[in-house]
């Protein structure tokens, strides 16, 4: 079951709320505002960050200063 972090735009709560594919509805539980906003997860930010830089080694400058000419 996915669990998402939501920001409410109103009173600013952050709160996380379980979503079952539909998230167009998620409420503030304490103002009962519909203008929320959901956050990037710690979790999915992770995975991005690995996967990426696992690439290529041209952090290095080896791969733009023409060294593969
Ligand atoms: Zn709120």
């Amino acid at each position: 079951m996915p669990i998402f972090e939501y920001k409410c735009n109103e009173c600013g709560k952050e709160f996380e709320e379980l979503v079952f594919g539909n998230d167009s509805q998620i409420k503030c539980p304490d103002c009962k505002s519909s203008k929320t906003s959901k956050m990037l997860s710690v979790f999915s930010a992770s995975v991005q960050s690995s996967s990426g830089g696992g690439g290529l080694p041209c952090g290095q400058g080896d791969c733009s200063s023409g060294g593969f000419t």
